[in-house]
């Protein structure tokens, strides 16, 4: 896509024809690794004004971003793993409103919702829990157990899977699809290495209101559950949340989580009026059933955990012995859920707490 300038108007006063430029940074230069073929998103309309970005595969972006068309401007919630992808986003939202991104918000620290931040110029505010802002100045989003698992490590793992895959086919258009994942991965390691890592400019530590023409938004910390500092967006007129990924399509990733506290963080989000739910992560959805499949899975999780963690089992021993396979009922989209075991990760990080190292 070409940069443009977007003329608000052109107005004639006394006899003098002013053209007024939008002061959006609108000209943001293409980020490394942010070449791709047809939308990186399929922008779903949820309302009007309202829409759930998820992406379509062809960039790799992270998370799910959620667009809030106001009177005069855009909030975004989240903004993805890389600065090309945040690029992609707001490339792509010029499709639907010539309106000005104003604000960013990031549900949490995690580098797939924050590391896309740097795009956005300075005419945007970041805004994040007091938490988040901490956690992403201390280089906490790059650092840790999980980043390599999914960057660090994850994305050199995933280019030799590739690779290898690639040298075992005949020539076709099954070795062009894996040729097109390879080059996708390639892309995100490109785009990966150019995030310089912005924590945001505004934050809040129990609740912020937004009131944007005829919109009321309320960013909301309803306590520690996926991290230490969830925040979700909610429009209490158009009774659509945006969860980060505090609730998710899918079980929600434990591995910085703080399980004991989620339960209840998950209650007070079930205590607002809405019917739509925008996740970090999955398809939009409806309705507050998930919650309840989800606070079933942290219970279930936490007291196998604890029970094999007091019996004196390792962690690593503990996550191949962990059995979720009763929820896949509720899950049937993850195919993880069909073996026994969980996602070490969740395990250690289960331990972390179980031994007070998090407190
Ligand atoms: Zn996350």
């Amino acid at each position: 896509m070409t940069t443009r300038i977007a003329v608000l108007s052109l107005l004639v006063l006394g006899g003098v024809a002013l053209l007024i430029v939008r002061p959006d940074a609108a000209q943001r230069p293409r980020p490394p690794g942010a070449e791709f073929k047809g939308d990186a998103f399929r922008l779903n309309k949820i309302q009007d004004g309202i829409y759930h970005a998820v992406g379509t595969g062809a960039l790799s972006v992270g998370c799910n971003a959620a667009v809030i068309v106001n009177a005069d401007d855009v909030l975004v919630v989240d903004s993805h793993s890389t600065p090309a992808a945040a690029w992609a986003l707001a490339e792509q939202i010029k499709t639907v409103t010539d309106k000005p991104i104003r604000y960013v918000i990031n549900t949490h620290f995690h580098w797939d919702h924050a590391h896309g931040n740097q795009v956005y110029g300075p005419d945007v505010e970041i805004i994040g829990h007091e938490f988040t802002r901490r956690m992403l100045a201390a280089g906490e989003s790059t650092r840790g157990r999980s980043y390599d698992m999914f960057v660090t490590s994850g994305i050199p793992a995933q280019i030799a899977q590739l690779t290898k895959q690639i040298d075992g086919m005949p020539d076709g258009p099954a070795k062009d699809k894996v040729r097109e994942q390879l080059s996708i991965q390639q892309q995100y390691r490109e785009a990966s290495a150019a995030v310089k890592v912005q924590p945001p400019t505004v934050t809040l530590t129990d609740s912020m209101t937004l009131y944007r023409g005829g919109r009321e938004i309320r960013l909301l910390f309803l306590g520690r559950g996926h991290t230490g500092g969830d925040v979700v967006v909610y429009l209490p007129k158009e009774r659509v949340v945006a969860s980060g990924d505090l609730l998710t399509a899918g079980p929600s990733y434990l591995g910085d989580a703080f399980v004991p506290d989620w339960s209840a963080t998950l209650d007070k989000l079930r205590a607002l009026d809405f019917d739509w739910v925008l996740p970090g992560h999955g398809e939009a959805f409806q309705g507050k059933a998930r919650i309840d499949h989800f606070k079933s899975y942290l219970a279930d999780f936490w007291q196998q955990a604890k029970k094999l963690h007091d019996s004196g089992v390792s962690a690593e021993e503990a996550a191949r012995q962990i059995d979720m396979r009763k929820h896949i009922a509720d899950y049937p989209e993850v195919p993880a859920l069909k073996d026994v075991g969980v996602l070490n990760h969740g395990v250690y990080r289960a331990y972390d707490l179980l031994e007070g190292r998090i407190q």
